[in-house]
């Protein structure tokens, strides 16, 4: 199905990058809930989140304030004119946010990754007109988060956005979700004009994080952050380690650098131009290449010999990567090009077999 998803606006703000949604994880109690927006908007933040209802890996654990966290929501439009975003994983959850006034759902990791709750959902919304968040679903896979999206799209949620947050992966190293930015950069390629919002806090899962991640994201040219800010992340009942005060969003947000000069310059082209020779040699080489797998292929069949032979495709990485090293090209790198090219080579030489 081919979708045409527009460009997000939200009320009484331009379109200037990020766009900036903060607040807790979760929301508390009504003495946090307004404290934490009341900073916020004094930072100029214009979008308010807090998690009402939260997913939580075991029970046991905090698991939200639900409904009447709504009605510390409903005040903090009221004293500070900001909109408001929640998690919604359920019809119910749906029904009484937006009972509440919620101006923003977004639907979370967890949820984006089950078909059936995301077709719930847009069952749920069907006739609204309320703007809807997708975050990517924990694990890395876009035909996964576009079917989400399609499934809100097909119930007439045209008002649908993305939140990458990073994907899940067994060992937890330097981030708790991975980026893997090549899957929203696919994703923007598919839909230029979807906008992308990039969660720095799920993803780095540490305070420092947030800063280096969130300008990474602008230099991809993500629209907005949303991002965790609490009074007190310390003593927070969710995520305490990778929430921020308000004063230090400000701040990181004050240090990014958003290039956004519109400009292609003469320097610019001059180099595409030498890009795209380069591309072309590359490409007439690779053809070359995929001709002698040929040779070699009917030389194989020729001979009886079989396609893959022990220990060539183990000497071809191997010494590929060090040659690429020594030229300054990362070895993960090569790996992935050499492995393609043979995948390809072994291909050519079974359609050769038959
Ligand atoms: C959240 O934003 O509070 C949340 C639970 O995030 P995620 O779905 O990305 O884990
Ligand atoms: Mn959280």
């Amino acid at each position: 199905m081919t979708m045409v998803i527009e460009q997000l606006k939200f009320e009484g703000m331009d379109d200037k990058r990020p766009i900036v949604i903060a607040g807790p994880c979760s929301a508390e109690s009504r003495e946090q809930v307004l404290r934490t927006a009341t900073e916020l908007a004094a930072k100029g933040v214009k979008i308010f989140r807090a998690g009402i209802w939260k997913p939580r890996t075991k029970p046991g654990g905090f698991e939200g304030v639900g409904v009447v966290g709504l009605s510390w929501m409903k005040e903090v439009k009221q004293t500070t004119g900001m909109l408001l975003a929640t998690e919604v994983a359920t019809p119910y959850h749906v029904f009484e946010a937006i009972k509440a006034g919620i101006d923003i759902l977004w639907i979370g990791a967890r949820t984006a990754a089950n078909p059936f709750a995301m077709q719930e959902l847009a069952d749920a919304l069907k006739g609204t007109d309320i703007p809807v968040l997708v975050k990517n679903p924990v694990n890395p896979d876009i035909e996964l988060w576009i079917g989400g999206i399609e499934r809100l799209y097909r119930a007439g949620v045209k008002r649908v956005g993305v939140i990458h947050r990073g994907f899940s992966s067994y060992e937890k190293k330097l981030y708790r979700n991975l980026p893997l930015w090549h899957i929203p950069i696919e994703l923007k390629r598919r839909y230029p004009n979807i906008t992308v919002f990039c969660d720095p806090s799920h993803m780095g899962g540490k305070r420092e994080l947030v800063a280096p991640i969130a300008q990474q994201a602008m230099d991809l040219k993500f629209e907005g952050l949303i991002v965790e800010s609490h009074c007190d992340p310390d003593n927070a009942l969710s995520d305490a380690g990778q929430q921020i005060t308000p004063e230090v969003l400000d701040y990181t947000l004050s240090m990014l650098v958003v290039r956004d000069n519109p400009q292609t310059t003469e320097n610019i082209n001059v180099l595409r131009k030498k890009i795209d020779e380069i591309d072309e040699a590359l490409l007439s080489i690779l053809a070359k290449r995929m001709g002698i797998s040929k040779e070699i292929g009917i030389y194989k069949k020729e001979h009886n010999m079989p396609i893959l032979q022990s220990g060539r495709y183990s000497d071809i990485l191997e010494n590929r990567e060090k040659q690429g090293a020594g030229l300054g090209l990362s070895t993960t790198f090569v790996h992935e090009i050499m492995k393609a090219i043979h995948e390809e080579s072994v291909k050519v030489q079974m359609e050769i077999m038959k």
